[in-house]
């Protein structure tokens, strides 16, 4: 009897790196991308012959390459692929900005622990015993979810510095309102602070133009414009996966790396708990400036700044279209040693509401609605004007911007409403009723690029090798 393939579903950075794990040891594999092109949430498009990335800011989990047991270079050992020839620049520094307050850090906690014990005298003592409660905390084992809201108050007494370290960690990766869960934290604090942020050399299209060769040179097999339709299922066992097209593909195994609503979908059945459970209310609207890179030189010298121009602190779908309150203003070009452009962005990214933004336009596929385009013009100004407040003018010099809105991440990606960091309740494990299917990427659990490649690492490791 033929053999059949690991199929994975989805072609984005988790299913390509459990791809490129899998295709390693010689087995067969296939992953099935709906779209034209890789990528996912982290891809690339052309407006005027000029790439776009669509995800790539910042990368979390900054290693140095000596650093063995960093989850970066834990992943380049785990595909096989040289860390030598992978070169990152760090981040010149970031800044969360409060009305109060505000805290530089970088890639160095020093500076945080600095800033923290200058301005938040009473929390220093906590903030260390914090990072070491972080380091001794393993965010992967199936545990009941803990407020880290509550976890916090007991570290840190200063109740506007909890705010403050929440903001960036929740708006880089976290679907729950309001408060975050402890594992979820212990992640994120780790990728930000105690590694954080870098970008690589080139483009997000290098990277996955690498990844793609490399699954290839392994003997992979790559079907776009594949979109899954169904499994089919038999005895609690994945038979097979129907397309679009109608044919149907039998597996051996299949990591779905779709997040768990959209997995769901495609079965008879529900995950284990509540459907609705599963459902993320957290989306962003996010434009795009490209400025002459001279502009840049008058502009604050930060990575990333994490803004709140709200009296009270809260992460949660706001109650009208946009919160130019809240806001992530990146840099892309701000990373030591990057070479010099002509141009260069700025990448303004604001919570929003999926719901209020598809009232607008109930059209799925075709043509957007003119009061969709209305608001979405409305948004780019008053991003624009939410932005210069906190960095300074910047909108004469503007070359060429746009714009994308929950309805552009749902469309793209596999994320119902567009939830760009999917279901609050994680499925750490992988499992899901069916002994052959496993969930991989942002619904297993970790978060960002590197993240969801390491999720897509351990759960070909863990359930099919
Ligand atoms: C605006 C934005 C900015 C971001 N910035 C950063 C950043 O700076 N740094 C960082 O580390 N992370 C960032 N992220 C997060 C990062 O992009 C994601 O965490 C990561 O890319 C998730 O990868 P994934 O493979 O798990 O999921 P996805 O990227 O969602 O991949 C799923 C894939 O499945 C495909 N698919 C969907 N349905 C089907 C189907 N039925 N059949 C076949 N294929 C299907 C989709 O087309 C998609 O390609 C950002 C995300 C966004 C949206």
């Amino acid at each position: 009897m033929a053999v059949q393939p690991l199929i994975i579903l989805g072609g984005g950075l988790s299913g390509l790196a459990a791809g490129i794990r899998h295709a390693r040891f010689g087995l067969p594999t296939v992953i099935l991308e709906r779209h034209r092109r890789i990528g996912g949430l982290n891809s690339y498009y052309y407006r005027h012959g000029r790439l776009f990335e669509t995800g790539l800011h910042a990368m979390t989990n900054f290693a140095p390459r000596g650093a063995k047991s960093r989850p970066l270079n834990i992943l380049f050992r785990q595909l096989k692929l040289s860390r030598k020839s992978f070169i990152t620049h760090e981040q010149v520094g970031s800044e969360v900005i409060f009305p109060e307050q505000s805290l530089r850090f970088s890639n160095d906690i020093d500076l945080l622990r600095a800033e923290i014990s200058r301005k938040f005298p009473a929390s220093a003592a906590g903030f260390a015993g914090l990072i070491n409660a972080v380091r001794d905390y393993d965010p992967f084992l199936p545990r009941p979810a803990l407020s880290s809201r509550q976890r916090l108050s007991a570290f840190l007494p200063d109740s506007l510095l909890v705010d403050m370290l929440l903001w960036p960690l929740m708006v880089y990766g976290n679907s729950q309102e309001h408060d975050m869960d402890w594992s979820q934290f212990v992640i994120m604090f780790q990728a930000l602070f105690l590694e954080g942020f870098f970008r690589p050399a080139g483009t997000i299209k290098d990277f996955l133009d690498l990844l793609l060769a490399h699954y290839l040179s392994l003997g992979g097999e790559i079907r776009l414009e594949a979109e899954a339709r169904a499994l089919t299922v038999q005895d609690r066992e994945i038979k097979a996966v129907r397309l679009s097209s109608g044919e149907e593909m039998r597996a051996d195994k299949v990591i779905s790396t779709l997040g768990a609503p959209a997995t769901m979908a495609l079965l008879p059945d529900s995950l284990p708990g509540r459907s609705a459970d599963y459902q993320g209310r957290m989306s962003f609207v996010e434009s795009i400036f490209v400025l002459p890179a001279a502009v840049l030189k008058a502009l604050p010298m930060r990575t990333c700044i994490f803004y709140n121009n709200h009296r009270r602190f809260d992460y949660c779908r706001p109650a009208e279209l946009v919160d130019y309150g809240l806001g992530v203003i990146n840099f892309p070009a701000n990373f030591k040693g990057l070479a010099p452009h002509d141009t260069a962005q700025i990448r303004v990214t604001h919570p929003a509401n999926y719901r209020l933004w598809r009232q607008l336009d109930s059209n799925r596929g075709g043509k957007r609605s003119s009061a969709y385009k209305a608001a979405k013009a409305e948004a780019v100004a008053r991003c624009q004007a939410a932005a210069g407040e906190i960095i300074g003018n910047f909108p004469e010099n503007i070359v060429y911007q746009d714009t994308f809105t929950p309805l552009t991440i749902e469309r793209y990606s596999a994320k119902a409403q567009g939830a760009v960091y999917g279901s609050p309740l994680k499925i750490k494990d992988g499992r899901t009723n069916y002994n052959n299917l496993f969930i991989a990427g942002t619904d297993q659990g970790y978060l960002g690029i590197v993240g969801a490649m390491l999720s897509g690492v351990t759960m070909v490791n863990q359930h099919i090798l």
